[in-house]
């Protein structure tokens, strides 16, 4: 892949209408809690060239949605939506946005038209008390998470709704946030975070893009410090990532893709443990690790 392609960031793409409207989710309040939590997962989404590839990592994603139960709409923390305050997505068709540059047309070409959902994201709003939460009408799902998404939910049928990363405020109170969205795991909602664990574009090797599992030494060393924390259930030695030391600093340069981890572990029930998969490096600064719990 083209280096300055990869790392050119553009704008929004204008306004695309959505396919086909779907009917939006009912009153999530009036919903008697399921006997069964749904799992939870945070998604390493990588390349958003995986929307439209066949490979393992594609293969990985389809494998562990045989393992959910259909939920009747996803909540997406995703690394690609940072805001001042804690916001949620609340239009009824949320637009499929391509945010990124430098790729073919066929991922252009993409759309993602799962419904939104209204009545849920004012749900989510009444339902935290630790922050405020503001509804937004202007976003849409960006590439964190369509391009994983549609893998899971190839029909789109299921609602989506998207929470964003507020940029002004530190892992503890992610973490926290998190914690008050457990009720709806009973509630047939399936919360993903997307991002990468170990994401470091300005390190990118870009003549080992093809290579299968390749990483810097800093990187395996993190990932497998991440894994064992994860393993243990060491929430502390995650939310403060930045005390890690030096591989954990290479690894997160910026919080932006790490921070989707933090919400999933702070979903983890009491008996979960966790399932590892697409548990791959990347080009040498990328993991596509994964996680579900439940
Ligand atoms: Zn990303």
């Amino acid at each position: 892949m083209d280096r300055k392609k990869f790392l050119q960031t553009l704008g929004l793409v204008p306004f695309i209408k959505p396919a086909m409207a779907m009917n939006s989710l009912s009153e999530l309040a009036n919903l008697p809690a399921s006997e069964k939590e749904m799992p939870v997962l945070f998604l390493g989404h990588g390349n958003p060239m995986n929307a439209i590839e066949e490979n393992q990592f594609v293969a990985g994603f389809r494998n562990m949605a045989k393992t959910i139960p259909h939920p009747k709409a996803v909540l997406c923390i995703s690394a690609h939506w940072e805001t001042k305050g804690t916001l949620v997505t609340a239009m009824e068709r949320p637009k499929t946005i391509h945010d990124f540059g430098g790729f073919p047309k066929a991922l252009f070409d993409v759309q993602y038209p799962a419904p939104g959902s209204p009545a849920f994201a004012k749900e989510l709003q009444s339902s935290i008390h630790g922050t405020s939460i503001g509804l937004n009408q202007d976003w849409g799902l960006d590439h964190g998470c369509w391009t994983v998404l549609k893998h899971f939910f190839p029909k789109a049928d299921v609602p989506v709704v998207q929470m964003s990363l507020d940029y002004s405020q530190g892992p503890k109170y992610h973490y926290e946030l998190a914690k008050e969205l457990a009720a709806l795991r009973k509630k047939g909602v399936l919360i993903v975070g997307s991002g990468n664990m170990v994401h470091n574009l300005g390190m990118v090797a870009w003549d080992k893009m093809n290579a299968d599992d390749y990483a810097y030494d800093w990187a395996r060393e993190a990932s497998n410090k991440m894994k064992s924390l994860i393993h243990s259930g060491d929430h502390a030695g995650l939310i403060n990532y930045a005390s890690q030391g030096k591989a954990f600093q290479m690894s997160i340069p910026s919080p932006d893709h790490f921070l989707p981890l933090l919400y999933i572990l702070a979903l983890q029930g009491k008996n979960e443990q966790p399932v590892i998969f697409n548990d791959k490096a990347v080009a040498g600064s990328l993991t596509m690790t994964s996680v579900k719990f439940g």
